[in-house]
């Protein structure tokens, strides 16, 4: 939807296709899920102009806690501290980035495209075939209808239907571990602090929302994952409270839980004949920092660019060197992210003795050597590199 989004407000001809209707169930979650935004990926929805739609329901990030944790036992007095006063990612005193929920965001994009003339939308439609030739692709429906474009954009989650009908390959590993994610209603103010707490089963992060909510992403090993969603909601809560620690007061969670299997997943090619493939269908990463939205909207940034400059310059824009610098442009980035995140996960799920001294000790000595802190901040809020457009907060 960010890409329909970006190259419509810009006259590009769009057709939108997604399985998915906007909302399955009026007032029921989406999938449960709330991103995490960087302050690159917050510029873009600037210059976008989304942000005045999504701004009431954006929660700041003022700080953010990284700390290695037992379960019945205080986290490390060793933790990692990214703080909104030190200014890595921008002014002193701007927040870290925002959190919003998926459903949010789906829906001010859905109300932003469905206003732009060239763009129409066929929401509940499914791909059944595609075929590509010199000129174009053609995808047909499930219902039978074909479609024609000079190029067609594959932003359809880690599963990619459409990666798999061109044949791109995928590297890929699965985690052995599953999200649980749910949303906290909690006594005391967050304060716009975000927590992960590296407890021995993976990862167990406390995503602040607005309001006395926060959004939990809680990592366990499958089986274990399943028999915690599937306590009756006292249990349930007594399991969170006891990774919570005090200081939130009371904490009850919402009825909606959601699971999510974890795998890693990179596609050989980011493109092929009339085709490009966007986000997850180009990379899926364990969610351990919250950065796979953020590199999929870096995806959009760069190709509504590449596709804005080749239609200036009178570009077929479907043309493979077109193409060509989207896949050079976005590889090194995303395959150095997905990696670090990789390697974070196997870092923190070792659970000697030992490895936890190391990490602890690394922890520590991190946190206090600001340069490389900030250096950190400033890759996760996407800060680096040769930023397009759009991530500097301009229009195309
Ligand atoms: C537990 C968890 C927590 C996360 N937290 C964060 C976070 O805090 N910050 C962050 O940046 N990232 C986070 N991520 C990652 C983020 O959710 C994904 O990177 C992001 O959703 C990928 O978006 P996408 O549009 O590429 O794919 P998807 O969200 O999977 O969307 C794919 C779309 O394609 C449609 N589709 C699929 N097949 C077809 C078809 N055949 N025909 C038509 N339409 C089709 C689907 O309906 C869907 O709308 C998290 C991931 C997990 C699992």
């Amino acid at each position: 939807k960010a890409q329909a989004c970006a190259l419509g407000q810009v006259g590009f001809s769009v057709i939108l296709l997604d399985e998915k209707p906007v909302s399955r169930q009026p007032g029921r979650p989406f999938d449960g899920r709330v991103s995490a935004l960087g302050r690159a990926s917050c510029r873009l929805l600037e210059a976008l102009e989304l942000w005045p739609a999504i701004a009431p329901d954006a929660q700041p990030i003022r700080d953010i806690l990284v700390s290695d944790g037992r379960l019945g036992r205080r986290p490390s007095p060793l933790h990692l501290h990214f703080d909104h006063l030190d200014g890595a990612a921008g002014e002193a005193g701007e927040p870290l980035g925002h959190i919003i929920a998926n459903q949010q965001l789906r829906t001010a994009l859905h109300k932003a495209i469905s206003l732009l003339p060239r763009v129409s939308i066929r929401s509940p439609a499914r791909v059944s075939a595609m075929e590509r030739d010199a000129f174009g692709v053609t995808l047909t429906l499930e219902d039978g209808e074909t479609l024609r474009a000079p190029l067609c954009i594959a932003a359809d989650g880690s599963g990619s239907p459409l990666r798999e009908m061109a044949g791109i390959r995928s590297i890929t590993w699965e985690y052995a571990q599953t999200g649980i994610v749910v949303t906290a209603h909690h006594e005391r103010p967050h304060d716009g602090v975000a927590h992960e707490y590296f407890l021995p089963g993976g990862p167990f992060a406390i995503l602040p929302m607005t309001g006395n909510r926060s959004s939990l992403v809680w990592t366990e090993p499958h089986a274990r994952a399943k028999a915690l969603f599937a306590l009756d909601q006292d249990s349930f809560d007594a399991e969170l409270r006891a990774r919570f620690g005090a200081q939130w007061g009371r904490i009850e969670s919402d009825a909606d839980r959601f699971l999510y299997p974890l795998s890693f997943r990179h596609a050989r090619d980011y493109i092929a004949d009339r085709l490009a493939l966007a986000g997850d269908a180009a990379h899926t990463i364990h969610p351990i920092a919250g950065q796979g939205f953020n590199l999929g909207l870096r995806d959009v940034a760069v190709l509504a660019e590449v596709l804005h400059d080749a239609r200036r310059l009178g570009l077929d824009i479907g043309a493979r060197t077109v193409l060509e610098r989207y896949q050079s442009w976005r590889r090194f980035d995303n395959v150095s992210l997905s990696l670090m995140m990789d390697m974070l996960n196997r870092l923190f799920r070792m659970d000697t003795p030992l490895a936890r001294l190391a990490r602890d000790i690394g922890m520590g000595a991190f946190g206090r050597i600001g340069p490389l802190r900030r250096l950190a901040s400033r890759h996760a809020a996407g800060d680096m590199g040769d930023l397009p457009k759009l991530l500097r907060g301009e229009a195309l």
